[in-house]
């Protein structure tokens, strides 16, 4: 199994946007304190028995790093790369992103070092049941609620739900989101994150007088996130001239068939071999002429190290961190707008929130309501930033920092501080 090695902390990085929004509030050194402090980080082995009966052991993470504002709520990665550091990293942005749309979550996230790629589906399903075992007394509906991440599926969410279920009892479709539609998922959560990426894209060209029709789009990785918000680009009729995973980078000038490379990576499990485009290293891809690039796949993949090169006029953040602060810097003074994380895939957690909604109803809405609420709570959120950034002359990332931060200490300030 490899292990990426990400040499600067990411949690290190999520806190510099923190610090930088905090200061702008002249938030007070107790409140940064409590807000910069992770409330639960949860280290557990996970042992589990290969398909041949070897016994390995693999490690788990759940983090819940802030309650202010609701249940912990975040998603599962499963990821050779995962560390405790990148997931309380990801509980962190999940705090600021849930506030930053305004939903009554606090933040979390999860994960399993671990190659899913190499796992067969009884294996995932041992590892996931045992998981959620490890994990039955701190989650719940009202307490943390997880969702598919990097290397989750609805499967996965599906073994998750059954597993606390049995463990309590109770049929409670509301500890996890992201669960396949027939045990209590949402309609248009499989495609939100995408979407969600593709709203704020439209909105945010039409300020800056982008014609969307034809316009250039890059999408690094071609996971649930890239893949959707690629095939909603292409359905605004935008062109959309590169895509890539991890298997490697392709581009077309002319445009790429985006329904035919899903379809090609649904039947191969990846676009390896793919040649519907030409074939790029995935560095390359990157620095592709284009109006709006989507990096879609894992963090600090836009660094001092390429940023200059970057020749996008609008980067909209699909994945979690993909931005250095040291690149956010060179985009700024380069004139290249970042639609950041926070807003930018909020699309996912948003659908999750009325998923979780519909659970506890026990009453289920049609998808054209969900895409139009998603529509109105995404883009009313991302008005309110981009409202402040231009009134505070910061970035839309400054802006949306500031906007979660400033709801999350209200509500830290009304319940009190139980030191
Ligand atoms: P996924 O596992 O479905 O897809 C990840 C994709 O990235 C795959 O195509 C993979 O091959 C590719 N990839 C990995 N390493 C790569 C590399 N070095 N170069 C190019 N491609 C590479 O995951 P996802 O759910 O699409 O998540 C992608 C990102 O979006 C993550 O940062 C995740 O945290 C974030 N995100 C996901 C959701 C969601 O609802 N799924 C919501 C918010 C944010």
């Amino acid at each position: 199994m490899t292990t990426a090695i990400r040499e600067v902390s990411v949690f290190g990085d999520a806190i510099t946007y923190f610090n930088e929004a905090a200061a702008l509030l002249n938030l007070d050194d107790g409140m940064r304190a409590i807000l910069t402090h992770p409330s639960r980080q949860i280290i557990f082995s996970i042992p589990f028995q290969r398909d041949n009966g070897q016994l390995e052991v693999y490690t788990g993470y759940r983090v819940q790093y802030n309650f202010a504002r609701g249940p912990a709520k975040g998603g599962i990665r499963y990821h050779p790369g995962v560390t405790l550091d990148e997931v309380t990293a990801l509980a962190f942005w999940m705090t600021w992103k849930c506030a930053a749309v305004d939903l009554p979550f606090g933040g979390g996230k999860g994960g399993v070092t671990c190659d899913p790629t190499t796992l067969s589906q009884s294996e995932l399903e041992r590892i996931t049941r045992r998981y959620a075992a490890e994990l039955v007394e701190v989650v719940g509906p009202d307490k943390d609620v997880p969702a598919p991440d990097v290397g989750t599926t609805p499967q996965i969410m599906a073994w998750f739900m059954d597993t606390y279920s049995m463990h309590t009892h109770a049929n409670t479709p509301g500890v996890v989101t992201g669960k396949p539609l027939e045990i209590g998922g949402s309609r248009g959560r499989v495609e939100a994150t995408g979407r969600g990426v593709s709203l704020c894209a439209f909105d945010q060209m039409d300020v800056m007088g982008m014609e969307i029709k034809g316009a250039r789009v890059v999408v690094q990785g071609f996971g649930n996130v890239g893949s959707i918000a690629a095939k909603m680009f292409v359905d605004a009729d935008c062109k959309v001239v590169g895509i890539s995973d991890v298997t490697g980078a392709y581009h077309n000038d002319a445009g790429l068939d985006i329904n035919g490379a899903i379809a090609y990576a649904q039947e191969h499990h990846s676009l390896a071999g793919y040649r519907g485009g030409e074939k790029i290293s995935n560095s390359a891809l990157l620095e592709v002429d284009c109006d709006v690039l989507v990096p879609a796949a894992l963090e600090k993949v836009l660094t001092v190290e390429n940023a200059m090169r970057i020749k996008a006029k609008l980067i909209v953040e699909g994945a979690n961190g993909p931005t250095t602060p040291e690149a956010d810097h060179i985009f700024r003074e380069n004139g290249i707008v970042v639609i950041p994380d926070i807003i930018a895939n909020a699309g996912g957690v948003t659908v999750s929130y009325f998923e979780w909604v519909q659970d506890r109803q026990g009453y289920f809405w049609k998808e054209s309501l969900v895409n139009e609420r998603l529509k109105e709570q995404l883009i009313e959120n991302f008005h309110v930033v981009r409202t402040l950034a231009n009134a505070r002359g910061v970035t839309l990332r400054t802006a949306a920092y500031m906007v979660a931060i400033e709801r999350v200490v209200t509500s830290l300030k009304m319940r009190g501080v139980y030191a």
